[in-house]
Protein backbone atom coordinates (compact mmCIF):
# COMPACT_ATOMS: atom_id res chain seq x y z
CA UNK A 1 0.00 0.00 0.00
CA UNK A 2 1.18 3.49 -1.23
CA UNK A 3 2.26 6.01 1.46
CA UNK A 4 1.81 9.36 -0.68
CA UNK A 5 3.82 12.03 0.42
CA UNK A 6 2.81 15.77 -1.64
CA UNK A 7 5.60 17.61 -1.04
CA UNK A 8 6.57 21.30 -1.52
CA UNK A 9 8.01 24.74 -0.56
CA UNK A 10 5.71 27.93 -0.16
CA UNK A 11 6.19 31.17 -1.30
CA UNK A 12 7.58 34.43 0.73
CA UNK A 13 3.84 35.19 1.85
CA UNK A 14 3.69 31.62 3.04
CA UNK A 15 1.06 30.53 0.05
CA UNK A 16 1.19 27.61 -2.63
CA UNK A 17 2.48 28.51 -6.11
CA UNK A 18 -0.10 26.62 -9.14
CA UNK A 19 2.46 24.67 -9.62
CA UNK A 20 2.36 22.81 -6.13
CA UNK A 21 -1.13 22.81 -5.86
CA UNK A 22 -1.01 21.29 -9.46
CA UNK A 23 0.94 18.39 -8.05
CA UNK A 24 -1.59 18.50 -4.82
CA UNK A 25 -4.19 17.49 -7.45
CA UNK A 26 -1.71 14.33 -8.70
CA UNK A 27 -1.76 13.46 -4.89
CA UNK A 28 -5.27 13.49 -4.36
CA UNK A 29 -5.93 11.59 -7.64
CA UNK A 30 -3.37 8.95 -6.80
CA UNK A 31 -5.18 8.91 -3.18
CA UNK A 32 -8.13 8.21 -4.56
CA UNK A 33 -7.06 5.30 -7.26
CA UNK A 34 -4.35 3.42 -5.30
CA UNK A 35 -6.56 1.67 -3.05
CA UNK A 36 -5.08 1.65 0.91
CA UNK A 37 -3.24 4.40 0.21
CA UNK A 38 -2.90 7.36 2.63
CA UNK A 39 -1.93 11.06 2.13
CA UNK A 40 0.79 13.09 3.95
CA UNK A 41 1.37 16.95 2.92
CA UNK A 42 5.03 18.46 3.62
CA UNK A 43 5.80 21.97 3.63
CA UNK A 44 8.50 23.88 3.55
CA UNK A 45 9.38 27.44 4.46
CA UNK A 46 9.40 30.34 6.42
CA UNK A 47 6.21 30.79 7.54
CA UNK A 48 3.62 27.63 5.74
CA UNK A 49 0.75 28.24 8.22
CA UNK A 50 -1.67 30.30 5.34
CA UNK A 51 -0.68 27.35 2.60
CA UNK A 52 -1.21 24.74 5.18
CA UNK A 53 -4.96 26.32 6.13
CA UNK A 54 -5.41 26.28 1.98
CA UNK A 55 -5.22 22.82 2.08
CA UNK A 56 -6.23 21.30 5.00
CA UNK A 57 -9.16 19.85 3.72
CA UNK A 58 -7.19 18.22 0.26
CA UNK A 59 -7.70 14.44 2.57
CA UNK A 60 -4.73 14.41 3.62
CA UNK A 61 -3.91 12.41 7.20
CA UNK A 62 -0.95 14.00 8.26
CA UNK A 63 1.04 17.61 7.74
CA UNK A 64 4.64 18.48 8.37
CA UNK A 65 6.72 21.03 7.85
CA UNK A 66 10.45 22.08 8.36
CA UNK A 67 10.28 26.27 9.31
CA UNK A 68 12.89 28.46 9.51
CA UNK A 69 14.23 31.88 7.75
CA UNK A 70 16.94 29.69 6.19
CA UNK A 71 14.46 27.40 4.32
CA UNK A 72 12.57 30.44 3.04
CA UNK A 73 15.53 30.91 0.06
CA UNK A 74 16.36 28.36 -2.67
CA UNK A 75 19.58 26.61 -1.44
CA UNK A 76 20.02 22.90 -2.11
CA UNK A 77 21.71 21.83 1.17
CA UNK A 78 18.68 23.38 3.37
CA UNK A 79 16.13 21.86 0.89
CA UNK A 80 17.58 18.66 0.83
CA UNK A 81 17.80 18.15 4.27
CA UNK A 82 14.44 19.64 4.33
CA UNK A 83 13.14 17.13 1.78
CA UNK A 84 14.84 14.54 2.97
CA UNK A 85 13.51 14.84 6.99
CA UNK A 86 9.93 14.78 5.67
CA UNK A 87 10.09 12.03 3.74
CA UNK A 88 11.66 10.13 6.55
CA UNK A 89 9.43 10.57 8.96
CA UNK A 90 6.31 10.22 6.32
CA UNK A 91 7.87 7.15 5.66
CA UNK A 92 6.53 8.11 1.97
CA UNK A 93 6.43 5.38 -0.60
CA UNK A 94 5.25 7.86 -3.59
CA UNK A 95 6.94 11.53 -3.20
CA UNK A 96 4.75 13.95 -5.24
CA UNK A 97 6.27 17.49 -5.71
CA UNK A 98 6.47 20.19 -8.78
CA UNK A 99 8.72 20.99 -10.85
CA UNK A 100 9.69 23.94 -9.87
CA UNK A 101 13.70 25.11 -9.99
CA UNK A 102 14.28 25.00 -6.30
CA UNK A 103 12.90 20.78 -5.95
CA UNK A 104 14.19 20.01 -9.84
CA UNK A 105 17.68 20.99 -8.20
CA UNK A 106 17.41 18.99 -4.92
CA UNK A 107 15.30 16.90 -5.11
CA UNK A 108 17.55 14.11 -7.27
CA UNK A 109 20.59 14.39 -4.40
CA UNK A 110 17.53 13.55 -1.53
CA UNK A 111 16.55 10.50 -4.13
CA UNK A 112 20.28 9.32 -3.70
CA UNK A 113 20.21 9.17 0.04
CA UNK A 114 17.29 7.52 0.28
CA UNK A 115 18.31 5.28 -2.35
CA UNK A 116 15.02 5.81 -4.21
CA UNK A 117 14.32 6.91 -7.68
CA UNK A 118 13.27 10.13 -9.52
CA UNK A 119 11.27 11.03 -12.62
CA UNK A 120 11.62 14.36 -13.53
CA UNK A 121 8.92 16.27 -15.80
CA UNK A 122 6.38 13.96 -15.62
CA UNK A 123 3.04 15.27 -17.83
CA UNK A 124 0.64 12.17 -17.01
CA UNK A 125 -0.18 9.45 -14.69
CA UNK A 126 -2.40 6.49 -14.54
CA UNK A 127 -3.66 3.76 -12.88
CA UNK A 128 -4.62 0.47 -13.83
CA UNK A 129 -4.93 -2.62 -11.59
CA UNK A 130 -3.57 -1.01 -8.79
CA UNK A 131 -0.25 0.39 -11.08
CA UNK A 132 1.27 3.50 -11.30
CA UNK A 133 2.38 4.42 -14.62
CA UNK A 134 3.88 7.55 -15.61
CA UNK A 135 4.11 9.51 -18.62
CA UNK A 136 7.13 11.58 -19.61
CA UNK A 137 9.11 13.22 -22.68
CA UNK A 138 12.77 12.63 -23.90
CA UNK A 139 14.78 14.45 -26.70
CA UNK A 140 13.28 17.64 -26.16
CA UNK A 141 9.98 16.39 -26.12
CA UNK A 142 10.07 13.92 -29.34
CA UNK A 143 9.65 11.28 -28.05
CA UNK A 144 6.89 9.87 -25.35
CA UNK A 145 7.62 7.27 -22.88
CA UNK A 146 5.73 5.35 -20.12
CA UNK A 147 7.09 3.76 -17.02
CA UNK A 148 6.62 2.20 -14.07
CA UNK A 149 8.83 1.25 -11.20
CA UNK A 150 8.77 -1.26 -7.93
CA UNK A 151 11.80 0.31 -5.95
CA UNK A 152 10.64 3.08 -3.88
CA UNK A 153 10.36 6.16 -2.46
CA UNK A 154 9.65 7.01 -5.86
CA UNK A 155 9.77 10.33 -6.61
CA UNK A 156 7.66 12.36 -9.43
CA UNK A 157 8.42 15.86 -10.54
CA UNK A 158 5.19 17.19 -12.22
CA UNK A 159 5.55 19.83 -14.42
CA UNK A 160 3.79 22.80 -14.22
CA UNK A 161 0.35 23.29 -16.51
CA UNK A 162 -0.45 19.74 -17.04
CA UNK A 163 -2.74 19.38 -14.39
CA UNK A 164 -5.58 21.60 -12.95
CA UNK A 165 -4.54 23.89 -10.04
CA UNK A 166 -6.36 22.06 -6.90
CA UNK A 167 -9.17 23.19 -5.38
CA UNK A 168 -11.10 22.56 -2.36
CA UNK A 169 -12.54 24.60 0.96
CA UNK A 170 -9.75 25.95 3.17
CA UNK A 171 -9.72 24.50 7.09
CA UNK A 172 -7.35 25.46 9.79
CA UNK A 173 -3.96 22.58 10.59
CA UNK A 174 -1.71 22.88 12.88
CA UNK A 175 1.65 20.89 10.65
CA UNK A 176 3.78 19.00 13.10
CA UNK A 177 7.14 20.80 12.92
CA UNK A 178 10.60 18.65 12.24
CA UNK A 179 13.95 20.00 13.48
CA UNK A 180 16.02 20.17 11.07
CA UNK A 181 20.03 21.30 12.03
CA UNK A 182 21.85 23.19 9.60
CA UNK A 183 25.35 22.87 10.70
CA UNK A 184 27.73 25.59 9.29
CA UNK A 185 28.59 23.43 6.19
CA UNK A 186 24.91 23.56 5.43
CA UNK A 187 24.83 27.23 5.48
CA UNK A 188 28.02 28.22 3.49
CA UNK A 189 26.20 29.25 0.89
CA UNK A 190 24.25 32.39 1.24
CA UNK A 191 21.45 33.84 -0.64
CA UNK A 192 22.51 37.28 -1.54
CA UNK A 193 19.97 37.97 -3.79
CA UNK A 194 17.96 37.17 -6.86
CA UNK A 195 19.69 38.61 -10.78
CA UNK A 196 18.03 38.49 -13.62
CA UNK A 197 17.95 39.65 -17.35
CA UNK A 198 16.65 43.46 -17.38
CA UNK A 199 13.02 43.65 -18.85
CA UNK A 200 10.76 46.36 -18.34
CA UNK A 201 7.41 44.29 -19.14
CA UNK A 202 6.68 40.92 -17.61
CA UNK A 203 6.10 39.34 -20.04
CA UNK A 204 6.05 35.37 -19.14
CA UNK A 205 2.74 34.28 -17.80
CA UNK A 206 2.47 30.68 -18.15
CA UNK A 207 -1.01 30.58 -16.67
CA UNK A 208 -2.18 32.86 -20.01
CA UNK A 209 -4.49 31.00 -22.46
CA UNK A 210 -2.86 32.56 -25.24
CA UNK A 211 0.85 32.64 -26.43
CA UNK A 212 2.06 35.13 -28.69
CA UNK A 213 5.21 34.25 -30.59
CA UNK A 214 7.65 37.18 -31.87
CA UNK A 215 10.43 36.41 -34.56
CA UNK A 216 13.05 37.90 -35.99
CA UNK A 217 10.94 39.36 -38.84
CA UNK A 218 9.39 42.05 -36.43
CA UNK A 219 13.19 43.37 -36.42
CA UNK A 220 13.91 43.73 -40.35
CA UNK A 221 13.41 45.53 -43.19
CA UNK A 222 10.24 45.68 -44.15
CA UNK A 223 8.53 46.41 -47.77
CA UNK A 224 9.41 49.80 -47.31
CA UNK A 225 13.14 49.04 -46.58
CA UNK A 226 12.68 50.60 -43.32
CA UNK A 227 12.81 49.31 -40.20
CA UNK A 228 9.52 50.00 -37.71
CA UNK A 229 10.50 48.68 -34.09
CA UNK A 230 8.68 51.03 -32.46
CA UNK A 231 5.66 50.12 -34.74
CA UNK A 232 6.44 46.54 -33.82
CA UNK A 233 6.85 46.78 -29.93
CA UNK A 234 3.68 48.71 -29.95
CA UNK A 235 1.80 45.76 -31.57
CA UNK A 236 3.36 43.05 -29.94
CA UNK A 237 2.78 44.52 -26.28
CA UNK A 238 -0.70 45.97 -27.68
CA UNK A 239 -1.75 42.24 -27.97
CA UNK A 240 -0.18 41.11 -24.97
CA UNK A 241 -2.26 43.26 -22.71
CA UNK A 242 -4.93 43.00 -24.41
CA UNK A 243 -5.23 39.29 -23.88
CA UNK A 244 -3.56 38.72 -21.12
CA UNK A 245 -1.10 36.86 -23.77
CA UNK A 246 2.47 35.17 -22.65
CA UNK A 247 5.02 35.82 -24.70
CA UNK A 248 7.81 33.89 -26.71
CA UNK A 249 10.56 34.39 -29.12
CA UNK A 250 12.64 32.68 -31.12
CA UNK A 251 16.20 32.36 -30.87
CA UNK A 252 17.20 34.37 -33.81
CA UNK A 253 15.41 37.38 -32.45
CA UNK A 254 16.78 37.24 -28.71
CA UNK A 255 20.07 35.93 -30.03
CA UNK A 256 20.18 39.65 -31.88
CA UNK A 257 20.72 41.80 -28.60
CA UNK A 258 24.23 39.69 -28.42
CA UNK A 259 25.24 40.51 -31.93
CA UNK A 260 24.65 44.40 -31.54
CA UNK A 261 21.17 44.29 -33.86
CA UNK A 262 18.28 46.35 -33.20
CA UNK A 263 15.98 44.54 -30.72
CA UNK A 264 13.13 44.77 -28.56
CA UNK A 265 14.21 46.06 -25.43
CA UNK A 266 11.43 43.98 -23.17
CA UNK A 267 12.70 40.71 -24.59
CA UNK A 268 14.95 38.04 -23.32
CA UNK A 269 16.85 34.57 -23.63
CA UNK A 270 13.93 33.88 -20.82
CA UNK A 271 11.17 34.00 -23.51
CA UNK A 272 13.26 31.90 -26.34
CA UNK A 273 10.56 28.64 -26.96
CA UNK A 274 12.04 25.71 -28.91
CA UNK A 275 15.08 23.50 -28.83
CA UNK A 276 17.27 25.24 -26.80
CA UNK A 277 14.87 27.04 -25.27
CA UNK A 278 11.32 25.95 -23.13
CA UNK A 279 8.51 24.27 -23.90
CA UNK A 280 5.26 26.35 -22.46
CA UNK A 281 2.11 25.19 -22.13
CA UNK A 282 -1.00 27.28 -23.06
CA UNK A 283 -4.22 25.88 -25.01
CA UNK A 284 -4.11 27.84 -28.06
CA UNK A 285 -0.61 29.80 -29.73
CA UNK A 286 0.15 32.36 -32.38
CA UNK A 287 2.90 33.22 -34.26
CA UNK A 288 4.24 36.11 -35.74
CA UNK A 289 6.87 36.89 -38.05
CA UNK A 290 8.57 34.15 -37.28
CA UNK A 291 9.61 31.80 -39.88
CA UNK A 292 8.78 28.08 -37.48
CA UNK A 293 12.08 26.01 -38.36
CA UNK A 294 11.89 22.50 -36.81
CA UNK A 295 14.51 23.52 -34.04
CA UNK A 296 11.76 26.73 -32.94
CA UNK A 297 8.42 24.33 -33.13
CA UNK A 298 9.86 21.84 -30.91
CA UNK A 299 9.15 24.30 -28.52
CA UNK A 300 4.95 23.85 -29.69
CA UNK A 301 4.98 20.42 -28.34
CA UNK A 302 2.31 21.40 -25.70
CA UNK A 303 0.31 24.30 -27.76
CA UNK A 304 -3.04 22.78 -28.45
CA UNK A 305 -4.38 25.20 -31.16
CA UNK A 306 -1.41 26.72 -33.34
CA UNK A 307 -1.68 29.80 -35.81
CA UNK A 308 0.81 32.00 -37.41
CA UNK A 309 0.95 34.87 -39.73
CA UNK A 310 4.37 34.77 -41.98
CA UNK A 311 4.46 37.09 -45.68
CA UNK A 312 5.87 34.03 -46.53
CA UNK A 313 3.68 30.73 -48.31
CA UNK A 314 6.37 28.58 -48.03
CA UNK A 315 7.46 29.15 -44.33
CA UNK A 316 8.00 26.25 -42.04
CA UNK A 317 4.10 26.59 -40.56
CA UNK A 318 2.97 25.69 -43.84
CA UNK A 319 4.84 22.42 -43.70
CA UNK A 320 2.42 20.75 -41.33
CA UNK A 321 3.34 22.91 -38.27
CA UNK A 322 0.14 25.00 -37.79
CA UNK A 323 -3.18 24.67 -38.13
CA UNK A 324 -4.29 27.81 -39.68
CA UNK A 325 -1.60 29.77 -41.53
CA UNK A 326 -2.78 33.83 -42.61
CA UNK A 327 0.00 34.62 -45.13
CA UNK A 328 -0.24 38.24 -44.77
CA UNK A 329 1.68 40.92 -43.50
CA UNK A 330 1.91 40.89 -39.13
CA UNK A 331 2.27 44.55 -38.85
CA UNK A 332 -1.41 45.24 -40.44
CA UNK A 333 -2.64 41.88 -39.27
CA UNK A 334 -2.08 42.99 -35.40
CA UNK A 335 -2.60 46.54 -35.85
CA UNK A 336 -5.86 45.74 -37.01
CA UNK A 337 -6.69 42.79 -34.39
CA UNK A 338 -5.42 44.92 -31.33
CA UNK A 339 -7.97 47.57 -32.52
CA UNK A 340 -11.08 45.18 -32.60
CA UNK A 341 -9.37 43.64 -28.98
CA UNK A 342 -9.41 47.32 -27.50
CA UNK A 343 -12.95 48.04 -29.10
C1 LIG B 1 20.87 23.24 -32.41
C2 LIG B 1 19.88 24.34 -32.72
C3 LIG B 1 18.95 24.69 -31.76
C4 LIG B 1 18.03 25.71 -32.00
N1 LIG B 1 17.13 26.01 -31.04
C5 LIG B 1 16.21 26.94 -31.31
C6 LIG B 1 15.21 27.27 -30.34
O1 LIG B 1 15.20 26.73 -29.22
N2 LIG B 1 14.29 28.20 -30.65
C7 LIG B 1 14.29 28.84 -31.85
O2 LIG B 1 13.44 29.70 -32.07
N3 LIG B 1 15.22 28.58 -32.77
C8 LIG B 1 16.18 27.64 -32.52
N4 LIG B 1 17.12 27.40 -33.46
C9 LIG B 1 17.20 28.29 -34.67
C10 LIG B 1 16.14 27.95 -35.69
O3 LIG B 1 16.62 26.93 -36.53
C11 LIG B 1 15.84 29.20 -36.57
O4 LIG B 1 17.03 29.71 -37.07
C12 LIG B 1 15.11 30.30 -35.82
O5 LIG B 1 14.00 29.78 -35.12
C13 LIG B 1 14.63 31.35 -36.83
O6 LIG B 1 14.02 32.42 -36.14
P1 LIG B 1 12.94 33.33 -36.87
O7 LIG B 1 11.93 32.46 -37.55
O8 LIG B 1 12.45 34.33 -35.88
O9 LIG B 1 13.82 34.15 -37.92
P2 LIG B 1 13.92 34.05 -39.48
O10 LIG B 1 14.28 32.71 -39.95
O11 LIG B 1 14.78 35.20 -39.89
O12 LIG B 1 12.43 34.31 -39.98
C14 LIG B 1 11.80 35.55 -39.96
C15 LIG B 1 10.43 35.34 -40.58
O13 LIG B 1 9.69 36.54 -40.47
C16 LIG B 1 8.86 36.61 -41.64
N5 LIG B 1 8.44 38.00 -41.77
C17 LIG B 1 9.20 39.09 -41.96
N6 LIG B 1 8.42 40.21 -42.02
C18 LIG B 1 7.15 39.78 -41.82
C19 LIG B 1 5.92 40.48 -41.76
N7 LIG B 1 5.82 41.82 -41.91
N8 LIG B 1 4.81 39.75 -41.53
C20 LIG B 1 4.87 38.40 -41.38
N9 LIG B 1 6.03 37.71 -41.46
C21 LIG B 1 7.15 38.40 -41.67
C22 LIG B 1 9.74 36.11 -42.76
O14 LIG B 1 8.95 35.65 -43.84
C23 LIG B 1 10.48 34.97 -42.06
O15 LIG B 1 9.82 33.73 -42.25
C24 LIG B 1 18.06 26.41 -33.23
C25 LIG B 1 18.98 26.03 -34.21
C26 LIG B 1 19.89 25.03 -33.96
C27 LIG B 1 20.87 24.65 -35.01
Amino acid sequence: MEKILCITHTQPDGTLPNVALEALTVAVRLLQQLDGATLTVGLIGQNVKPAADSVALCGATRFLSVVGPEFEVSRYASDAAAVEAITRTAEATLVIAPATTRFSRALPGVVQRLKGRIETHISGLDVADGKLAVQRWYYRQRMVATLTRTQRPWFLLIDGGVYPVWQGESGTVTPEKLVVELGKELLRTQVIGIQSPKTNVKTIRPDADVLFVAGAGWTKKQADGQLHLDEAEQHILGFLTNCNASLGSSKSLVDQSVEGVAVLPFMSHLNQVGQTGSTPRHSKGLSTCCHGEEPHAVGWRFINERRAINTDANCGWAQGKADVLYVADAFEVMAKVNALLAG
